[in-house]
């Protein structure tokens, strides 16, 4: 199949040969046609795949243009470096239509979004957050939305996201169509989306959470945080090949303590990206690493979704991430658009269950390779690895045992007095001895 066959426009066919794209992928010939009759489309295809052209061409086909600076076209993702790409991709393929792309997100200023959102969009691209406050403030003007787009669906509507999205839909006209594209799903995602769309056609191209072949997976099984810092300084010592790697931890503070401990030997070469870093530090963090200059970069899951940086050699996963699909999208950063990838794990005793469940939703085993000869293990934890002591969120207001035995400091001057209050009935036993009961008094008379 062609592009041909998909009966796209003359700008479209000439952005797409200025791209060198010649063939649509799976998903992208799989969903042309349901998108284009106005069907709700779910599509899941693994990372890599072509998922944002085969969202965007039938969009831009759909397109028709308009005078009015409101928007017919919504897309949501999850992260600020996804909304770039996004708006980057759109621009590519925009090239010969007259058509306007506006990116947004937070941490950035809102004033300089404004005037852009202001200044008219065909299509806005938005993390959830900043889309949000753009309509609030009536800035982003909705009511020509007829198409929203939900990359990366599954993450957009987990806990975190969806009070967000919630929100964004109330702005939205009623009559909209809806495409929602992820390489992984889960049920409780699907019933999600029944909110949304109560009719959508589920399109898979591989069934969720399937890695792509080209991805060679192994395993090591290193103990802790020193063993496993041992090993990936052995790596990157003896594998020249690893010239583009991607190493994965689960935490900031895990990333920052790995990044600390590595810099005496890799600094000119290493780099570190989190949430806690600045925006304009994390955009020129992914492109040093795109462009080369740094070997490797220690990332969180901030960049495991979408992020399509070319020819990514190595995914090593650092530490094992608690949920399967993470580790779906992690390796997704490797073996994209057909080229070759290795994704290398490095899994304590405490992550084999994570491991399992990962096997599990890939219906694969990652083999194990047994440690280099020279890998020193370590048995000293840092202290992240620590047990961490229990401390009750109220703990104020527990009444702790009083200290026995010797008074744990000196008492102030007014509390030393002892009580001296003589009540009144003991005075009168002083005064007059014994009190007498009522047959006594009788007696006596
Ligand atoms: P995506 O899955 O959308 O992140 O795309 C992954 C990569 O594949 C991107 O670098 C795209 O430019 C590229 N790509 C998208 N569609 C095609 C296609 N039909 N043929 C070759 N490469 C493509």
């Amino acid at each position: 199949m062609t592009f041909q066959d998909l009966n796209l426009n003359r700008p479209l066919y000439s952005a797409l040969e200025d791209l060198g794209i010649i063939e649509p992928t799976t998903i992208q010939h799989k969903v042309f046609s349901p998108i284009m009759a106005g069907k709700d489309v779910v599509g899941i295809a693994q990372t890599g795949t072509g998922k944002t052209y085969a969202y965007l061409l039938p969009t831009l086909k759909l397109w028709k243009f308009s005078n009015s600076p409101s928007p017919q076209i919504l897309i949501i993702v999850p992260t600020r470096e996804l909304v770039a790409q996004v708006v980057e991709e759109v621009e590519k393929l925009t090239k010969y239509m007259t058509f306007q792309v506006v990116g947004v997100y937070g941490g950035t200023n809102i004033r300089t979004q404004k005037i852009a959102v202001s200044g008219g969009a065909d299509v806005v691209v938005g993390t959830p957050g900043r889309l949000g406050d753009l309509m609030k403030d009536g800035v982003l003007k909705t009511k020509k939305i007829n198409r929203l787009i939900i990359d990366e669906v599954d993450e957009m509507l987990n806990l975190g996201f969806r009070t967000q999205l919630r929100e964004i839909i109330e702005f939205l006209p009623r009559r909209r169509q809806h495409l929602m594209f992820s390489a992984t799903m889960t049920e409780e995602v699907e019933a999600v989306i029944h909110e949304f769309t109560l009719l959508f056609e589920k399109i898979e191209a591989a069934p969720s959470g399937a890695p792509l072949e080209n991805i060679e997976q192994y395993a090591y099984e290193v103990p802790n945080f020193n063993s496993k810092a041992n090993l990936l300084e052995i790596l990157f010592r003896d594998h020249p090949e690893m010239s583009k790697v991607l190493v994965f931890a689960s935490t900031k503070k895990m990333a920052d303590v790995l990044y600390e401990r590595l810099l005496p030997n890799f600094e000119e070469v290493m780099g570190l990206i989190h949430s806690s870093k600045s925006q304009n530090n994390r955009f020129d963090t992914v492109g040093k690493f795109d462009d080369g200059t740094y070997r490797f970069l220690i990332a969180t899951d901030i960049i495991a979704r979408g992020l399509d940086v070319s020819e990514v050699t190595h995914i090593i996963n650092f530490d094992l991430p608690d949920v399967a699909e993470k580790y779906i999208h992690r390796i997704g950063r490797t073996g994209r658009a057909e080229k070759k990838g290795v994704a290398i794990s490095f899994v304590s005793e405490t992550e084999e269950a994570y491991k399992k469940e990962i096997e599990e939703l890939m219906s694969l085993e990652i083999p194990v390779l047994s440690n280099p000869a020279d890998l020193v293990l370590s048995d000293e934890l840092i202290d992240l690895e620590k047990p961490v002591e229990f401390i009750p969120f109220n703990h104020h207001k527990i009444k702790t045992a009083k200290p026995t035995g010797k008074a744990f400091h000196e008492k102030k001057e007014k509390n030393k007095k002892t009580n001296n209050k003589i009540r009144r009935a003991e005075k009168m036993h002083l005064k007059y001895g014994k009190p007498q009961t009522r047959g006594q008094k009788k007696k006596k008379r």
